[in-house]
């Protein structure tokens, strides 16, 4: 990193440190573009074997190894260290929280709603209650069977709406199929949409001059991250594997607003490696393990691994081990800078989502 890079790393981070918490809940949301089931997870696919080589590798072995040969020998990409840096906003989080307790007796409150018994859910669920509870932020949730109704489910919503000391919600997804998700979201009072994926906070971050109240998490802790870490995003090519309204679609708009030059892989993408080569910057959320070979990347390129697969491992504690959409042993001979799974965009999401409801806390309260 020269160190003009590191100055002005410094300098972001002092303005995030000392300014972030000082500031509206709109125009922190909104700082992510300035200098910035979780539900999403949930989306990944059911266990694969080890064993089993997915349609992708196919195509990444056709392709042109040369940029690996020549990089293998002595590099090794830098690791951005997600977990660090989440326990760092955490941190300042806990901080915060106190103060507003000692300030004026009162704390942030995260409600979640949770509609059946889908183990990934629940796991996701449960670490954010842990994450809440460890920076002092009160947790509350409404369990509903798989079968309940829309109607039930737009209760429990409505109830915390209305709940003046509910400060964010979060409707767990993905929803049974019988349950229209699109329209329950909806519904979401917009002040307490931590997860940023209400239509109306989506379309603000799409739209150039507007501004949403809440940015979805993951894509705002991928670029946290690379803040974070140094990286310049103005003027690069980014390249964004994937385009979910959770994750791919918000990623590709925050990087627009954090000028850089885009571009959209999805599953029908052809030469997908070709493009993916392009990028200064590769984030990739597909749920594919193993998508993204080294071929596929530029020498020296960012490599954000958004992708978190459960694989079949029988010598791990559950029988699997979550992997990225990265193979992580070619990418890290290319790659400058490369984040791993677990530990690099999972810890950051649970911290923007806290983050999140702490500053809708401080809007509500008028707390500055
Ligand atoms: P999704 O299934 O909703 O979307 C996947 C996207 O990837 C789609 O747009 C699809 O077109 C594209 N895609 C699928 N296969 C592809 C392929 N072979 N080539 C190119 N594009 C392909 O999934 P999602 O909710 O966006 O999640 C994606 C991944 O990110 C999953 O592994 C999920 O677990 C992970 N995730 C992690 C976090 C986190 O905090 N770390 C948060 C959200 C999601």
């Amino acid at each position: 990193m020269t160190k003009t890079r590191v100055q002005s790393v410094a300098a972001l981070w002092q303005i995030w440190s000392m300014k972030s918490f000082v500031t509206s809940s709109k125009l922190k949301a909104f700082s992510t573009s300035l200098i910035n089931p979780s539900n999403s997870i949930l989306m990944s696919p059911s266990l694969v074997s080890l064993d089993c080589p997915d349609l992708w590798t196919c195509i990444s072995m056709q392709s042109d190894h040369s940029s690996i040969q020549k990089y293998s020998s002595k590099h090794v990409a830098q690791i951005i260290d997600g977990k660090a840096i989440a326990d760092e906003i955490r941190s300042g989080i806990a901080l915060e929280v106190r103060r507003m307790k000692e300030s004026i007796g009162q704390v942030p409150q995260l409600a979640v709603i949770l509609v059946g018994q889908r183990r990934d859910s629940q796991t996701y669920v449960r670490n954010k209650k842990i994450g809440s509870e460890e920076v002092g932020i009160k947790f509350v949730m409404t369990t509903l069977p798989d079968n309940c109704t829309e109607y039930e489910v737009c209760n429990a919503l409505q109830n915390y709406n209305e709940n003046s000391s509910v400060h964010g919600i979060i409707l767990q997804l993905p929803l049974p199929q019988h349950l229209d998700e699109g329209k329950i979201l909806s519904l979401l009072s917009l002040e307490k949409d931590v997860d940023g994926f209400h239509p109306v906070n989506i379309g603000n971050l799409a739209l150039l001059g507007r501004e949403p109240l809440f940015i979805p998490c993951t894509p705002k802790g991928c670029i946290e991250l690379l803040l974070r870490s140094g990286i310049e995003i103005t003027g690069k090519k980014a390249v964004v594997i994937g385009r979910s309204n959770v994750v791919g679609l918000p990623m590709s708009l925050l990087l627009q607003r954090h000028h850089a030059t885009v571009t959209i892989i999805h599953a029908y993408t052809r030469n997908p490696d070709k493009i993916a080569r392009e990028a200064d910057i590769l984030i990739t959320a597909a749920g594919v393990p193993n998508l993204v070979r080294g071929s596929w990347l530029k020498p020296g390129a960012i490599v954000v691994d958004v992708g978190t697969n459960p694989v079949e491992d029988p010598e791990c504690e559950h029988g699997y081990r979550l992997m990225g959409d990265v193979c992580f042993e070619e990418a890290s001979k290319i790659a400058s800078a490369i984040t791993p799974v677990p530990g690099g965009v999972g810890p950051m999401t649970v911290a923007m989502l806290l983050y999140n409801t702490l500053e809708s806390a401080k809007c509500a309260f008028k707390f500055t």
